[in-house]
């Protein structure tokens, strides 16, 4: 039987999404939603990946992250989150702006591969980054749909800030909140 060239290409996408996936510690469900990969072979490449990687890759059970103040809970998390959600938004993972008036885009290849790159150029600019990629999806996932997290700008001085929807009105970024403690 041949395999269209088409199909090929498609499945090795499926392959290299999730094999980033892992290297980032994604979860189970996590890479079947994005890359539409069965458990099976998950786990197939799973075991493939630690053989060739010839260590022993902590692995998240359990539910993904599911708390939206996880992002606003301490200032370090808040500048966190207004970096990688800057990340999202530049490589267009996540809606420019007024999320939720545009269609929720969807998890999938091309986006999975987005959403690697936003979270891999956020580890880099944050040494010793505290948000895992699972929260990075959440976070991805939150903002695309607009309802509970929303990215704007800071009330004084402009810069991207990332807030509960419903709980703050002039929403402030760690250094304006600092500068009007200090006053
Ligand atoms: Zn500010």
């Amino acid at each position: 039987m041949r395999i269209s060239d088409d199909r090929y290409s498609r499945e090795r996408l499926r392959m290299e999404l999730a094999l980033r996936f892992l290297g980032h510690e994604a979860r189970t469900q996590t890479i079947r939603a994005w890359t539409g990969l069965s458990d099976d072979r998950i786990r197939k490449l799973y075991r493939s990946y630690l053989s060739q990687a010839r260590r022993e890759l902590p692995r998240h059970r359990g539910k993904s992250p599911h708390q939206v103040a996880y992002f606003t809970r301490s200032q370090q998390l808040q500048l966190e989150s207004a970096v990688l959600a800057s990340m999202l938004s530049l490589l267009g993972v996540i809606p420019v702006q007024d999320a939720g008036a545009a269609p929720a885009a969807l998890p999938g290849l091309t986006r999975g591969a987005l959403l690697c790159a936003a979270f891999e150029a956020y580890c880099a600019l944050v040494p010793a980054a505290q948000i895992s990629f699972e929260h990075a999806v959440f976070l991805a996932n939150a903002l695309t749909r607009g309802d509970q997290l929303r990215l704007g700008g800071c009330a004084g001085c402009g810069g991207l800030v990332v807030t509960e929807r419903f709980l703050v009105r002039d929403p402030r970024c760690h250094l304006c909140t600092l500068a009007a403690r200090a006053h």
